[in-house]
């Protein structure tokens, strides 16, 4: 029986090369890797070795046999990725497998080894530090403003993904390699500036993500009631940021603008039973208004029609599973016309699924989604809070209003200038050339400067997605490197560390992040939960001094560690 990508894959493409018979696709080397929602085995192909599901980093690969209830739908999403054949029929086979991009090798130039600072320490900055770090003798200095690190991965991937969140089991390997170090707590452009950085580091890159979303200017937006979905993902997942947001779930309805994936994690959370929840690592805060919200009806709102959904195809399966979805009589007759039309396969399993919803004419039972589309936002309806979001019918002057005690945006995000660095704002990107920083008003590199992720990309793909993007990026470098373009860092591998403690005293390291982790998961076990978060920093710094009873005694170690 072969076996079954699900729901959780993160598109690494790790499965890819731990296939002996090439049956995963698309490969990092084929079309459509770059925008592939998910990956997929060809059940014919497959030889039920198992070595993709050993590969996983979020076990997400299931043999066949094992294939839950929820994940049902997925053996044929697999199936259908590959074109008809008679039965027992194989592709003609490939004669390789995918192929392996060579590691960039960095053999010492001068009196330092190879050392790159990076910033952020979400999935491309892991993925960066994991590639560089295949190298012997590389140092890697990651840094990060919050006490805590990995990203979106901790505080964006919705609480009831845990799967999902498995990806952060792969990255602790990667902290603990020979050569890495953690400078958590730290904000470059506060404590550090990229000229601090470049004197101790051949090289700077940047893998801060695009962590500020796109704002809708229309009339209401600001009204208390008002917000963006990246907001309530920050606040459910206990971003210190957002841990003090105030969410009034007294109204019985929320709008969300837009249709991708993060309206679809938003509008789950907020309808999804409590119970479900409590077993899950959601801020404790978060939980409790959960348990009081008065919500019974979130409402997507698409601006286009059922064809142009922005969601993808696992997460709308995987929403279905869990929820009452549910569509009007107008909006089913749409996705009916659309069905007619479209050629596409993806696009077409997608209106399969939506064909199939409840009617929104059936009564309540319990919270419930519904989709609705073709409504332009015109502007948000109250006095002193949300009351209604009016809208146009997309193309008419037909005006449209929807109750709402809660309206969110969530049209995506936008990357924001970095000090220092020339920045697109269109793109809301850093211009660059295989992640090498080119200033656009010169045409030149800016030395030492290199991005990954959606500060290099702009914001789509998955979590893996950005393996195949941050390795480009360490073979960009590490040729830069090898032909003698960066500098040499100004003085040693310590001398980094001195100058943090000296510009943020309460600077976090492994160690530190491991006695948060540590205290998080302990909460957690007595509650059957895999972890109950700290989300106020002050408490974070209390939990590692706590622990560092023995600072010397961990020097020392991070010390011979980096030997
Ligand atoms: P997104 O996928 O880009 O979707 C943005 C939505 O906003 C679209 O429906 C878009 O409609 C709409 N929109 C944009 N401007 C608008 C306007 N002025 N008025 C009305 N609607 C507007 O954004 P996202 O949901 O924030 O996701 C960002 C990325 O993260 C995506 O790549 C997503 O797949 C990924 N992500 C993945 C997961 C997961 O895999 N579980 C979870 C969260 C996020 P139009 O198409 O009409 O422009």
């Amino acid at each position: 029986m072969p076996h079954v990508i699900t729901q959780a894959c993160c598109n690494d493409a790790s499965c890819v090369f731990a296939c002996p018979v090439n049956c995963i696709h698309p490969t990092p080397d084929e079309p459509g890797f770059a925008t592939s929602e998910m990956l997929y085995i060809d059940p014919d192909a497959c030889v039920d070795c198992g070595a993709c599901v050993r590969a996983c980093p979020v076990d997400a690969i299931v043999p066949h046999a094992k294939v839950v209830s929820e994940q049902l739908p997925f053996v044929e999403i697999n199936k259908s990725f590959y074109p008809e054949r008679p039965a027992g029929v194989k592709l003609p086979p490939t004669s390789k497998l995918a192929p392996v991009l060579p590691a960039a090798e960095v053999p010492q130039r001068g009196k330092y080894p190879l050392t790159v600072a990076i910033v952020g320490s979400g999935p491309a900055a892991m993925y960066a530090a994991d590639e560089l770090l295949t190298q012997p003798g590389v140092l890697v200095n990651m840094f990060e403003k919050l006490p805590t690190p990995y990203g979106l991965v901790r505080a964006g991937v919705a609480p009831d993904h845990q799967r999902t969140k498995l990806a952060t089991r792969l990255f602790d390997q990667i902290t603990r390699r020979r050569g890495f170090q953690f400078f958590l707590n730290v904000e470059v452009g506060r404590h550090l500036s990229h000229a601090d950085l470049l004197q101790h580091h051949h090289a700077v890159l940047y893998a801060s993500g695009a962590l500020h979303d796109k704002r809708l200017e229309i009339d209401g937006m600001g009204l208390p009631g008002t917000g963006t979905a990246t907001e309530i993902v920050g606040w459910y997942n206990g971003h210190p940021d957002f841990a003090e947001l105030s969410v009034d779930l007294s109204g019985e309805r929320v709008v969300i603008v837009g249709n991708g994936n993060v309206a679809l994690d938003v509008a789950r959370i907020l309808t999804a039973d409590p119970d479900r929840l409590a077993h899950t690592d959601i801020a404790d805060y978060a939980l409790a208004a959960l348990r009081d919200s008065a919500v019974q009806e979130v409402v997507i709102v698409a601006r286009r029609g059922p064809v142009a959904s922005a969601f993808t195809l696992p997460e709308l399966v995987g929403l279905t599973q869990v929820a009452d979805v549910v569509l009007d009589a107008e909006d089913h007759a749409r996705v009916r016309e659309d069905l007619a039309t479209v050629q596409d396969m993806l696009t077409r399993q997608k209106l399969e699924v939506l064909a199939k919803l409840g009617d929104a004419s059936a009564p309540v039972t319990r919270p419930r989604i519904r989709f609705a589309y073709g409504l332009t936002p015109a502007r948000v309806l109250g006095d002193s809070r949300c009351e209604a979001m009016e809208f146009t019918v997309t193309g008419t002057d037909q005006v449209r209003r929807i109750d709402a005690g809660m309206v969110l945006t969530s049209i995506g995000y936008h990357g924001t200038p970095i000090a220092d660095l020339p920045f697109d704002d269109v793109a809301g990107v850093v211009p660059n050339e295989g992640g090498r920083v080119i200033d656009p008003a010169t045409g030149r590199r800016v030395p030492g400067a290199y991005v990954s992720g959606w500060i290099k990309r702009g914001t789509n793909g998955f979590i893996g997605s950005n393996k195949a993007d941050s390795l480009k990026t360490i073979q960009t470098l590490a040729s830069d490197y090898n032909a003698g373009l960066l500098t040499e860092p100004v003085a040693g591998p310590r001398a980094v560390a001195r100058m943090v403690h000296a510009r943020q005293p309460d600077v976090i390291d492994a160690a530190g992040w491991k006695a948060i982790d540590q205290a998080e998961v302990e909460r957690g076990q007595a509650q059957g939960r895999p972890r109950v978060k700290f989300t106020r920093v002050p408490d974070m710094l209390d939990e590692v001094k706590d622990h560092s009873s023995l600072p010397l005694l961990q020097n020392l170690l991070g010390a011979l560690r980096r030997r």
